[in-house]
């Protein structure tokens, strides 16, 4: 399944963005950036991220997921869009030399972790 491969790669950039200091804490909270290009179906990464965190630190982990909108931009006449049909082609001159300025990201923006230590892990 797609969305396990990408739960996999978010647990593992998101477990190695925890503080050396940190380790064994619970994460809280992972926010996520996920391009629509990416073709993730939401609902399908969070059912495999549930399954994938048993037994690391982010077993108890909220992931808030954002979704952004792919853009394209037209390298004959530099037109940008929001693409939202899989018709890859400029809506000003036609062209069909395109770039993917964003669509593609699968961004582990930051995380929360659990305070275990009163209030000096804060701000270091
Ligand atoms: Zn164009």
């Amino acid at each position: 399944m797609h969305e396990m491969g990408i739960a996999l790669q978010v647990i593992d950039i998101a477990t190695a963005a925890i503080p050396p200091e940190m380790r064994g804490c619970r994460v809280e909270r992972v926010n996520l950036r996920i391009g629509k290009l990416s073709a993730v179906v939401v609902d399908s990464l969070n059912f495999c991220l549930e399954i994938a965190t048993r037994d690391t630190p982010l077993a108890e982990a909220v992931f808030s997921i954002e979704e952004i909108p792919v853009v394209a931009q037209c390298r004959e006449c530099g037109h940008e869009w929001q693409v939202a049909r899989a018709v890859f082609k400029c809506p000003e001159c036609g062209s069909g030399n395109l770039e993917m300025i964003s669509g593609r990201e699968l961004d582990v923006v930051s995380i929360d972790i659990e305070e275990q230590f009163g209030s000096q892990a804060q701000n270091q």
